[in-house]
């Protein structure tokens, strides 16, 4: 194509956390960009369980903590084992977490919405509203984008519609993910009464809490729950592994309502006023699920390149997606200036993506998604977990034992061996 058939330098499909940034980041090299997004407005299809690590936002936008849409600094984590009638948390609060700004819980309606705002104020043409139906492709390079009857001409294509990404599919980068490689997450936000937040979850001003659970939450199907704050409302979901679903014929709806009559989320959600409920797939594969992320005349950045970290104790996929909004930003802007958008030109984007926080955490954590498809975890260690501290609770007339005996006794009538113990606590301290 000559150049002045090109409407932009870049057309980036998808305004999530992923391509916003790219966008912003283009933008801000001078480059003219239009970023293209089907919800009505941005972010109003994107849910998210809701906690952003920032440190790579914050180097993007270094006024982040005074200007965006966040809802609370997170400084209590909670990693909670459940059973029909108990719960075990290992409980850490930490006043460096809060001082240093690791982790805000937000509503993606919300920084969307803020992050499409700054893409303009850069220069971006934010075209909301817009579906692309698929790519333009002319001799083996993708030039362009189209929705309906409409076409987009550009130097490059940033692919960066999600989990499902259609337009990887079409351009033949990444198979249909595996169903083992996907979970199926469901959110619901709810409202609390005014001034109990804080109270009910021991919180002081702008404090926040995030709660992994692990267990009777989903009845043995592998994921796990969350339970996060925000300003006056708490975020409240599922992660439920696809194929584990469906092979345990359980509905995702029932799951949940039985999460929420869980003893403990009563406790946090008492009198809580539903404001939103969703679902949505969450990549899961680790680093098997990514594919090809360059192309000629195409980058895929964001869940769209499969980067999401599940370890139990975290939840990763916007801070992965900064990083790799970072990496791509930098690559595409330096391939157009060299007038080589060629999968070869494009190709330092992967480069600088596998040496960056996001391709090192990707390998360090690969066998994270294995370790984590293991029943065990979901079926019998709250049940022993709760079955030790019972007994050394529980006082009764009964003469006491103590914690080796207490142990080896709720093992006993646990279907866990210790060999299986021993080889889970191997794997997992490898694996997270
Ligand atoms: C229930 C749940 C809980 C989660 N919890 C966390 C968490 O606590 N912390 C965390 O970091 N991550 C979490 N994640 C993962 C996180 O949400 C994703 O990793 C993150 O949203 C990826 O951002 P993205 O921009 O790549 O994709 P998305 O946010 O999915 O954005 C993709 C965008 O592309 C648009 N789009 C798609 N197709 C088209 C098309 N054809 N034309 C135009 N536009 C299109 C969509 O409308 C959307 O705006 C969670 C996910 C779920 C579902």
């Amino acid at each position: 194509m000559s150049e002045d058939q090109f409407d932009f330098d870049v057309t980036v499909v998808g305004a999530g956390v992923a391509g916003a940034v790219t966008a912003y980041l283009l933008a801000q090299k001078g480059l003219s960009v239009a970023l293209i997004d089907r919800g009505e407005t941005p972010g109003s299809k994107n849910l998210s369980g809701g906690v952003l690590y920032c440190r790579s936002m914050t180097t993007v936008f270094p006024d982040f903590f005074d200007q965006a849409p966040y809802e609370r600094r997170i400084s209590r984590n909670q990693l909670v084992f459940m059973t029909p009638e108990s719960s075990v948390a290992l409980d850490y609060a930490d006043e460096r977490l809060h001082r240093g700004g690791t982790a805000v819980t937000v509503l993606r309606a919300k920084l969307d919405a803020w992050l499409a705002e700054r893409c303009e104020e850069a220069g971006v043409m934010v075209m909301p509203g817009t579906r692309v139906d698929g790519l333009r492709i002319d001799q083996g390079r993708v030039v362009g984008v189209r929705a309906g009857e409409d076409e987009l001409n550009c130097r490059v294509v940033v692919a960066a519609d999600g989990v499902n990404s259609f337009l990887c599919r079409d351009a033949g980068l990444r198979p249909k993910p595996a169903s083992n490689q996907l979970a199926l997450g469901v959110k619901a936000v709810v409202k609390l009464p005014d001034g109990q937040l804080e109270s009910r979850f021991g919180l002081a001003p702008d404090h926040g809490a995030a709660l992994a659970l692990v267990g009777d939450c989903t009845q043995g199907v592998g994921g796990g729950g969350f339970l996060y704050t925000n300003r006056d409302s708490c975020s409240v979901g599922l992660v439920l592994r696809l194929d584990d679903l469906v092979r345990q014929g359980l509905r995702s709806v029932d799951l949940f309502d039985h999460l929420l009559a869980h003893p403990l989320l009563e406790r946090y959600l008492a009198d809580g006023q539903l404001v939103e409920y969703g679902c949505h797939l969450v990549a899961e594969g680790g680093r098997a699920m990514r594919g090809q992320i360059v192309h000629n005349g195409l980058v895929v950045v964001g869940d769209a390149a499969g980067l999401t970290i599940n370890t139990g104790f975290t939840v990763r996929g916007m801070d992965l997606a900064v990083g790799s909004a970072i990496a791509a930003a930098e690559a595409v802007a330096a391939a157009i200036a060299a007038d080589d958008v060629s999968a070869a030109g494009l190709a330092p984007y992967e480069t600088a993506l596998d040496q960056s926080y996001v391709g090192q955490d990707m390998r360090t954590f690969a066998k994270a998604p294995h370790f984590m498809e293991g029943d065990r975890l979901y079926h019998d260690y709250g049940p022993l977990l709760a079955d030790i501290l019972f007994q050394i609770y529980h006082l009764d007339t009964s003469p006491r034992h103590r914690l080796m005996k207490v142990a080896r006794s709720a093992l006993k009538a646990s279907p866990l061996r210790l060999t299986q113990l021993a080889r889970d606590g191997w794997e997992g301290v490898r694996a997270l």
